[in-house]
């Protein structure tokens, strides 16, 4: 009986240490005043990191605390918010979702546990989609791709939609909502939000740095060079990307920018001289040499050109 007793006291311990270890990692950086970001793996979901990859953010305001995407799953969503009570004691009066993918999302559940009353805010086609069937769909998948580590999750779908230049107050901060700027981007259920007193922008993954994700079937590439070049000439100080680090228009605008112009380029190019996407791919591959380490770059970037080569096709009809 005391064995077993101190077998269970042992394994306690140890889970106390590893919640502990995993909470660590989850800091939040300053950005601006009161304005946080921690900023997640560049990884894919996985048991090690539990399905934690993105940048979720935090405003503290006068009389409350607004997060920006706040993960992937519940376990991530409550590190999350362990993260943001070392910042602040405020509660949380506000959630921002910039769209759809479960990596950005799924953590609203922590928050609404402790807030029930919290408002969440998204895109309208992102809450429509969440609820019939996306939310279920990413739930399965992040169970999958972190071998059952991100379990108990259930899908907290946001509260409240938002529209093109809507000014919404919270906390005491105002932000400004862009989005349907091409109608579709990195998805059809974007929205950016503009913290207005600092000048900061969330482009959720619209905006990628040392990072490449994949554009599916709801996506635009066209849109989503029409998305940055709108981000940069909106002429703000601080840009978010949804995975990698925050910068200026300089640093985390532009590289993706410049990436996604390279691959229309090179398409373009190709389709005009007969080439098929797979003859494509090599020529475009020398021209991105300075992408070449973007974590996913081996993996995505094939795609990406067929992809272009798509949607260049389908505008020549
Ligand atoms: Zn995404």
């Amino acid at each position: 009986m005391m064995k077993k007793g101190l077998l269970i006291l042992l394994l306690i311990a140890v889970g106390i240490c590893y919640l502990l270890y995993d909470s660590e990692k989850y800091v939040f950086e300053k950005i601006a005043d009161n304005v946080y970001v921690i900023h997640g793996p560049l990884d894919e979901p996985n048991a090690k990191n539990r399905g934690f990859m993105n940048n979720p953010g935090l405003i503290v305001g006068k009389n409350g605390a607004i997060i920006i995407d706040p993960g992937s799953a519940y376990g991530v969503g409550k590190n999350v918010m362990i993260a943001a009570e070392k910042i602040t004691n405020k509660p949380i009066v506000a959630v921002f979702n910039t769209h759809v993918h479960g990596d950005h999302w799924l953590g609203n559940q922590a928050i609404v546990e402790r807030y029930p009353a919290v408002k969440i805010y998204a895109h309208p086609n992102m809450i429509e989609q969440a609820k019939s069937s996306e939310g279920e769909r990413w739930i399965a998948l992040m169970s999958k791709l972190t071998e059952g580590a991100s379990d108990g999750t259930i899908a907290s779908y946001p509260t409240d939609t938002t529209t093109h230049l809507q000014i919404i107050k919270a906390g005491g901060e105002a932000f400004r909502m862009h989005h349907d700027i091409t109608g579709v981007a990195h998805t059809n259920t974007d929205l950016m939000i503009e913290h207005i007193k600092t000048k900061t922008l969330f482009m959720g993954d619209n905006g990628l740095v040392h990072r490449h994700g994949r554009f599916d079937e709801t996506s635009d590439m066209h849109g989503n060079i029409a998305v940055l070049q709108y981000a940069t000439d909106l002429n703000l100080t601080y840009y978010v990307p949804g995975h990698g680090p925050t910068g200026n228009a300089t640093t985390t605008v532009k590289p993706f920018l410049h990436y996604l112009q390279i691959v229309q380029d090179e398409v373009k190019k190709g389709y005009e001289q007969d080439l098929t996407d797979y003859e494509i791919k090599p020529i475009a591959d020398k021209k991105l040499t300075a992408y070449h380490d973007w974590h996913g770059y081996e993996s995505n970037m094939g795609k990406h050109i067929g992809k272009m080569f798509g949607e260049i096709e389908s505008l020549d009809e």
